[in-house]
C-alpha cells in the first residue's frame, strides 16, 4: 500500500510538470484527490490493513495529500498568474508578514530559571554523562549491588561486550539521576569548600501521566566545615520561592534515601489551592518536590573527603515537576510530544 501511494505520487508530480494551464491542473486535482480520486481510493482500503500499520499508512497519505496539492498550487500560481503587484496597485503602507517567531522549550525555560537561581547563591552548575557506570550511579552513592533502593531506580543497561569483564566500575547504564554527577565525580576532582548544581536528563522505566522513561533532573550539593540542616532548610525555601514564582511555604518530612543521613522528603504549600487541598494535592495543601539531606559519610569517603572535618547538604528535584505545578499541567507526556499547539502556549 505505501508502494502504491508513493507510486501515485511521483506519476502525479510527473504529471503537474507537464501540464500548462490551470484547466488541466484542476482535472488532475479532481483525478487524485477528488472524492473518486486514486489516492482516495487507495485510502479507502485501508481499513483491511493491520492495526499497526494503519497510522503509518494514514500519516503517508496525509503527506501525500499535502505535497501535491502544494504542487498544483505552485504549478497554479504560473498560469492565474500575474500577482496582486500587476493588477496595477500596491500599497506600500500595509504592514508586512510577521514569520512565527519560536521560543525556547518550556523544560529549558525552567533550566534557565534554575541555573539563575541557584547561581545568584553562587552555585556552580556542572553536568555529566548520561551514560554513567554502575559505581558512579549507585555503588559511590552508598547503594551497593543487591540494595533494596535499586528498585525504585530500574533502568535500562547498554549491552556488554562479549568476553570482557565489566572492571570495577560495573556495567554501563543510562544514569537515573544527576547526583552521580553533582555528588561523586564533582566532590572527587574539587577539594571542598564546594557549591553544585547538576541538571540534566535521567532515564527511569516508569511510564503514567506524571512519569516519562526520560526526565530531568536538578541536583545539588553544598560541602564544607560548618555546614548545617539549617542552610539546607533557608537553601531550598530560598530556591523555591524564586522558582515557582510564588510566596510558597516548605516543610521536611523525615525519609530514607542511602546517600544521605538524616534524610527527608521536600514539601512546597500547593500553588494550586494555596494549602486549603485539591485533588492535585490529595487535599493535603503540600506538593511533594524530591529529597533532601546531610551527605552521608560513606559517599563523602568515597569522594576522599574526611567526614570529620567536612559535612555538606544534598538535595534532588525533577524539573518538570515544579514546571506542572508552575502552569497547571496535568500529563507529564504532553512535554515530550512536540505538539506546537501546546508549546505555544508558554
Ligand atoms: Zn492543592
Amino acid at each position: 500500500m505505501k508502494k502504491t501511494l508513493e507510486q501515485l505520487k511521483q506519476k502525479a508530480l510527473g504529471e503537474i510538470q507537464r501540464i500548462n494551464d490551470s484547466e488541466g491542473l484542476k482535472n488532475l486535482e479532481t483525478e487524485y484527490l477528488g472524492r473518486k480520486g486514486k489516492i482516495t481510493k487507495v485510502l479507502r482500503e485501508i481499513k483491511d490493513i493491520s492495526e499497526e500499520m494503519k497510522p503509518v499508512i494514514g500519516k503517508l497519505a496525509n503527506e501525500i495529500k499535502i505535497e501535491l496539492t502544494d504542487a498544483i498550487k505552485t504549478a497554479d500560481s504560473k498560469f492565474s498568474g500575474k500577482s496582486s503587484t500587476d493588477k496595477g496597485f500596491f500599497d506600500p503602507t500595509l504592514p508586512g508578514i510577521r514569520s512565527a517567531e519560536g521560543h525556547l522549550h518550556p523544560i529549558t525555560q525552567m533550566l534557565e530559571r534554575i541555573w539563575d537561581v541557584f547561581r545568584s547563591m553562587n552555585f556552580d552548575i556542572v553536568d555529566g554523562p548520561e551514560i554513567e557506570n554502575d559505581y558512579y550511579n549507585f555503588q559511590a552513592l552508598n547503594i551497593p549491588q543487591d540494595h533494596p533502593a535499586r528498585d525504585m531506580q530500574d533502568t535500562f543497561y547498554l549491552k556488554k561486550e562479549k568476553n570482557k569483564s565489566v572492571g570495577k566500575y560495573g556495567e554501563l547504564l543510562l544514569r537515573t539521576h544527576t547526583s552521580s554527577a553533582s555528588q561523586v565525580r564533582t566532590m572527587e576532582k574539587n577539594k571542598p569548600p564546594l557549591r553544585v548544581i547538576a541538571t540534566g536528563k535521567c532515564y527511569r522505566r516508569d511510564e503514567d501521566v506524571s512519569h516519562t522513561p526520560m526526565f530531568h533532573q536538578f541536583d545539588g550539593v553544598a560541602v564544607d566545615s560548618d555546614i548545617t540542616f539549617s542552610d539546607l532548610k533557608g537553601t531550598l525555601h530560598h530556591a523555591m520561592r524564586e522558582i515557582l514564582e510564588k510566596d510558597i511555604k516548605v516543610r521536611f518530612r523525615i525519609s530514607y534515601f542511602p546517600f544521605v543521613e538524616p534524610g527527608a522528603e521536600f514539601d512546597v504549600t500547593c500553588t494550586i489551592c494555596n494549602g486549603k487541598g485539591c485533588p492535585t494535592c490529595k487535599n493535603t495543601g503540600w506538593l511533594e518536590m524530591g529529597g533532601c539531606g546531610m551527605i552521608h559519610p560513606n559517599v563523602l569517603k568515597a569522594a576522599k573527603y574526611d567526614p570529620k572535618k567536612h559535612q555538606g547538604f544534598a538535595f534532588g528535584f525533577g524539573i518538570e515537576r515544579p514546571l506542572m505545578i508552575k502552569h497547571k499541567i496535568a500529563d507529564i507526556r504532553t512535554l515530550f510530544e512536540n505538539d506546537a499547539r501546546f508549546l505555544k502556549q508558554f
